[in-house]
């Protein structure tokens, strides 16, 4: 007999994955944080072992940024960035950890809690927006590459410019529905409560720009 493959509804499945996984919306900030410090740590360890590197404590954060009237929430970071192929790899297979892998490499078990281990982080960004776009420029690369998408029904990858090594994640927030309200993720009172909550024990700056008066 033929044994035939199920087929699936690739945008369905990972809604349904991301909103059995997380009971909240706002966790997505947690998860991209934690991505970028995740990104942070990879120079750091690089920087041990490899002579030519220096870490810098200073000049390695996150960046949170808000903008009400385009309704974009933006974390950037300083980490190591993605090159062409990572791009792929990361953010083109959905549930599979690479941030686990590499910790469990590198015996980084201290007070990081192992969040993301289902290696559905990033894609929880989709809870709250309709867009998501990835500028990022990786470490030892001159060329930047900019990743988009609008969910489980595919993606783009394209050149652009970057002038520093590190990732840009820019969220298009989604409308107010009846049932949910999406505003508070671009209100800056908002997103600092959130960061204070799940964030604290990121060991890297979390800046975030004031606009509102
Ligand atoms: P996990 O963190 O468990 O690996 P995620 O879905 O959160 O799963 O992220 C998938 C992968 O995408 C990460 O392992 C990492 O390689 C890559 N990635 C995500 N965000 C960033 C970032 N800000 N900088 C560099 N790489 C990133
Ligand atoms: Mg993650």
């Amino acid at each position: 007999m033929e044994k035939k493959l199920f087929k699936a509804e690739s945008k369905r499945l990972l809604e349904m994955m991301i909103n059995s996984i997380y009971s909240q919306k706002e966790i997505f900030l947690r998860e991209l944080i934690s991505n970028a410090s995740d990104a942070i740590d990879k120079i750091y360890y690089k920087a041990l072992t490899d002579d030519s590197l220096s870490f810098n404590k200073d000049s390695y954060y996150i960046k949170v940024a808000a903008d009400k009237e385009n309704r974009t929430l933006t974390i950037t970071d300083t980490g190591i960035g993605m090159t062409k192929e990572e791009l792929e790899s990361n953010l083109g297979i959905i549930a599979q950890s690479g941030s686990l892998a590499f910790k469990t490499e590198n015996e980084l078990k201290d007070e990081h809690e192992i969040i993301g281990q289902f290696g559905v982080g990033f894609y929880s960004a989709f809870m709250v927006a309709d867009e998501v776009t990835v500028i990022t420029k990786a470490l030892g690369s001159d060329e930047a590459f900019m990743w988009q998408s609008a969910g489980a029904d595919g993606y783009t990858i394209e050149s652009t410019q970057k002038d520093s090594v590190g990732t840009e994640i820019t969220l298009k927030i989604k409308e107010n529905t009846e049932e949910e309200n999406y505003d508070e993720y671009v209100e800056e009172y908002r997103l600092k409560s959130i960061i204070k909550k799940y964030s604290d024990f990121i060991r890297y700056p979390i800046k975030m720009d004031v606009t509102e008066s």
